[in-house]
């Protein structure tokens, strides 16, 4: 992952972050997760056998873009 971004939209500066996911009880990292979501009873989604990685975003001080990573763990 790169140590230090310009916005591919206008140039900018960016700074890295991460969004949240709101779970019981509290917040996470959002997760990057293979595979489409399958409902599941129990715990809202079928995770199991997925691989799941950590998601990184950065944001562009200027125009507010977006961009994600989910680097191999
Ligand atoms: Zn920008």
């Amino acid at each position: 992952m790169p140590q230090a971004r310009d916005c591919p939209k206008c140039g900018g500066a960016m700074a890295e972050g991460f969004t949240l996911d709101k779970i019981q009880g509290g917040v996470a990292a959002a997760s990057w997760v293979e595979g489409t979501p399958e409902k599941s009873f129990w715990t809202g989604l079928k995770l199991k056998g997925r691989a799941r990685l950590d998601i990184a975003t950065w944001r562009c001080r200027r125009c507010g873009y977006l961009e994600s990573y989910a680097p191999d763990a």
